[in-house]
């Protein structure tokens, strides 16, 4: 985006980050997941949940695409998507996105929403300190300086209280094992009674990896992303692995004996092969869970105390 656009919006740089204040309404500017593309948006955090009926309204009202996203509640931050620019001249462009951004916070008044006038923390205006907005991950709030120092070092110290525990990573792994074999249950008996694939039911695997290694304690660090991709991808193996042993067995031969014929040899490979691009899918799903790792939760807090 050029520096023309930032203006209009009155984004101003802060760490890594631009944020806004227009007649009192914060807002920051992120990126917006579209499936394969990547597009600019200005979040607003709210201090309560917004339902879905008051999205669309707002939708509607600015003509432009709102979507939720979450703060500290369930829906309780709405990001408006900025246009592409496309063949629209510079001026006309920019004069839209200043237009986008004036009729949204309009329509945050009309519907009612409300920010933030208080620390996101202690939940108090009033304090021997004045609030200061910072950015926490994407979101630009009210804080005290205070708040958000002893709320870095209580993270930091968790985390590493955490890491201190590394001798816990046999625990972690075994109960993670579990956790993933607990996930697959749903989809074996779905495949029983329907004899049909549902990538979904694919994401309970790492998801159920995931909460078996959290229960087992060790350090959520980086390589806990690669512990529950190597099970999941275990877990789904020796599931093909195990039905086709008890087709062998029906049929009177052996698991290998059955794959020296080239036409389940086919089958069995396609299977294999299916299952595990729908554990890729499961794993794309769940991925924002299973890739909270202590480091990215450091990443979040860095800027509070900016
Ligand atoms: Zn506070």
């Amino acid at each position: 985006m050029k520096e023309e656009i930032y203006n209009q919006l009155h984004l101003t740089k802060k760490g890594n980050t631009y944020v806004g204040n227009l007649n009192g309404v914060t807002y920051s500017l992120v990126d917006v997941d579209m499936g394969t593309i990547s597009m600019k948006g200005l979040m607003f955090v709210f201090n309560h949940s917004i339902q879905n009926e008051t999205r669309r309204l707002i939708q509607k009202k600015i003509r432009n695409s709102v979507r939720f996203s979450t703060f500290k509640m369930k829906n309780d931050s709405l990001i408006i998507v900025l246009p592409f620019k496309l063949f629209k001249k510079e001026e006309e462009f920019n004069e839209k996105n200043n237009l986008l951004l004036c009729d949204s916070i309009n329509a945050f008044q009309f519907y009612e929403l409300h920010q933030y006038q208080e620390c996101v923390i202690c939940h108090k205006v009033r304090h021997e300190e004045k609030l200061d907005y910072r950015v926490w991950d994407v979101s630009y709030v009210p804080v005290h300086p205070k708040c958000a120092a002893d709320h870095v070092k209580d993270v930091k110290q968790s985390v590493e209280k955490e890491n201190s525990k590394s001798n816990r990573l046999i625990l972690s792994i075994i109960l993670s094992l579990v956790g993933a074999f607990v996930g697959l249950i749903p989809l074996v008996m779905i495949l029983y009674i329907s004899d049909a694939f549902y990538a979904i039911l694919y994401a309970l695997i790492p998801l159920g990896g995931f909460y078996g290694y959290k229960l087992g304690k060790a350090p959520r660090k980086t390589y806990m992303i690669y512990i529950i991709i190597i099970i999941s991808v275990l877990i789904v193996v020796a599931f093909e692995l195990f039905t086709w042993n008890i087709l062998a067995l029906s049929l009177d031969y052996t698991l290998s004996g059955l794959l020296e014929d080239s036409t389940y040899q086919y089958v069995f490979l396609n299977e294999l092969l299916i299952s595990l691009l729908f554990l890729g899918i499961g794993i794309f799903i769940s991925w924002k869970l299973i890739s909270n790792t202590s480091d990215k939760q450091i990443n979040k807090i860095e800027t509070l105390n900016k």
